[in-house]
């Protein structure tokens, strides 16, 4: 393709679904992956993804071999494996788990449909420039090693974790650093148990030091004897390795006994709230790249998907009006942030309350219940923690003896709630970044629960 009007970095979930909405649109869209075409969607991944998504972007729902489970519910357990939480009934909580590779390819396939040009095998390197205006890639085409240049208007970094163009860019706007404590690492296994899951619509997720620190193991059906199994940890190093985490925990529950392993490989996420511009100057970044992950469980493929329909959108509206500068690009910012974004930014502080509570307290809020079911469905739908002063109360007695952890989560709902706000009027333009994000940076650095 000569001249593309958008060269996008990447086709996992977020790269596809961003090329798709700019074809669908009539922009000459250039994508770029280095893996070869029928390995497109293949990924490290617990694999989980929320139906909300799918009614958020209009994108089809996954179908046939593309679902591997259909997902109603969640068993959440603390670290003494006692009093389970059961999420069951939350339509929010429907999903499914998906054949990641079918999943990734049909993807593939609508982005192709509508219009996309698509290019595997190629190593992007890193931007062109012209000060500080991004104006094309630079690749390395794997199978004949040449070098190539690709001038676009605009470029989509959609690299994921790896953030290849992101990473390259020095410009006050974009943040390229990102701390080891915001950085999930994990190891999960594709396993075929001995016995039939009792409840194969159901995901189990585990918390507490022993377990996972700072972070969670998790089962995911994958049909009736077949499951997704790992586990994160956040916090940098000194702890050991996801991969050891999980292979003590695979000789501790018995689930796991005996079950022949189909797969096993390491991955990392971001947990942290999004990049504080989604673009610059002829750049925008979109899924794990500009960090649209959620905090608390670090599922990216539906926040990727709602951010790639309405980048395609602001792309499409910035070339027609000829302002591909971050000026031009500001309203996929303005679009994302109020809505979506601030639902994942809030959870970021919800994510360092939890990761602060101890085994010990973990234990007694979910033998008092001090959150229930629907107060995670609240947080994670972007209502925050909302405590009324009725239900204060009948916490403060379940929680005798802990107020402590009582006055935590109360800080950590005030938190989510400010941050909500800060995020709902997020700024107009890029000379108005600073000053809110000096709010944000004092809201994060409050949220301190030890
Ligand atoms: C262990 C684990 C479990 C997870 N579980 C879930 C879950 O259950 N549910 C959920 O929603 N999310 C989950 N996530 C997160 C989710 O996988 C990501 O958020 C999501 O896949 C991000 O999509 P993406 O398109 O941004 O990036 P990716 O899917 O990573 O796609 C990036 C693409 O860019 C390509 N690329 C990278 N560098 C270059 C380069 N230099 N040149 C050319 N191409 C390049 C890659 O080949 C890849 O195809 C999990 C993540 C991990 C690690």
């Amino acid at each position: 393709m000569k001249k593309p009007d958008v060269v996008i970095v990447g086709a996992g979930s977020a790269g596809c679904v961003t090329a798709r909405r700019c074809a669908e649109l009539g922009l000459k869209t250039l994508l770029l992956d280095r893996k070869p075409m029928e390995e497109i969607g293949q990924k490290v991944c617990g694999d989980e993804v929320s139906k909300a998504h799918f009614e958020a972007t209009g994108i089809d729902y996954p179908e046939g071999d593309e679902i591997s489970s259909v997902i109603g519910g969640a068993d959440v357990y603390p670290p003494n494996m006692k009093n389970e939480l059961k999420i069951r009934g939350w339509a929010e909580f429907d999903g499914w788990t998906v054949n990641r590779l079918s999943f990734g390819q049909r993807l593939l396939r609508e982005a192709i449909s509508a219009g996309a040009h698509f290019i595997p095998n190629v190593h992007v390197g890193g931007p062109m420039m012209i000060g500080d205006q991004v104006t094309g890639i630079e690749y390395k085409d794997l199978m004949s090693k040449d070098i190539e240049i690709v001038k676009s208007k605009v470029v989509v970094d959609a690299s994921g974790f790896a953030a290849v163009i992101r990473n390259k860019l020095e410009n006050p706007l974009i943040e390229k650093n990102i701390a080891k404590e915001d950085i999930a690492l994990c190891y999960r296994e594709i396993l075929s148990l001995k016995m039939p899951l009792a409840e194969p619509e159901v995901a189990r997720v585990f918390l507490g030091g022993e377990i996972a620190p700072k972070g969670y193991a998790w089962i995911f059906p994958k049909g009736v004897q077949e499951i997704n199994a790992g586990v994160g940890i956040t916090g940098g190093e000194g702890r050991g390795s996801p991969k050891s985490y999980f292979k003590r925990f695979k000789e501790q529950y018995p689930l796991l006994f005996g079950a022949k392993l189909i797969e096993g490989k390491g991955g990392a996420v971001p947990v942290r709230r999004p990049l504080k511009s989604l673009v610059g100057d002829g750049i925008a970044f979109v899924g794990d790249s500009a960090l649209q992950v959620n905090p608390i469980h670090g599922g990216g493929i539906g926040a990727g998907m709602r951010a790639g329909v309405i980048l395609g959108e602001v792309v499409r509206g910035a070339i027609a009006m000829r302002d591909i500068s971050a000026n031009g690009l500001w309203s996929y910012n303005t679009r994302y942030f109020p809505f979506f974004g601030q639902r994942l930014a809030s959870l970021e502080i919800f994510r360092r309350f939890l990761q602060a509570v101890s085994d010990d307290d973990m234990n007694f809020g979910f033998e008092r219940r001090l959150l229930e079911a629907e107060d995670l469905m609240a947080a994670n739908r972007g209502d925050g923690l909302s405590l009324s002063t009725v239900d204060k109360l009948k916490r403060v007695k379940r929680g005798a003896g802990r107020i402590s952890l009582l006055m935590k989560l109360q800080k950590a709902a005030g938190l989510m709630k400010k941050l909500s706000k800060l995020y709902s009027n997020y700024p107009n333009s890029p000379d108005k970044l600073d000053s809110w994000e000096k709010s944000v940076l004092d809201i994060i650095e409050s949220a301190n629960f030890e």
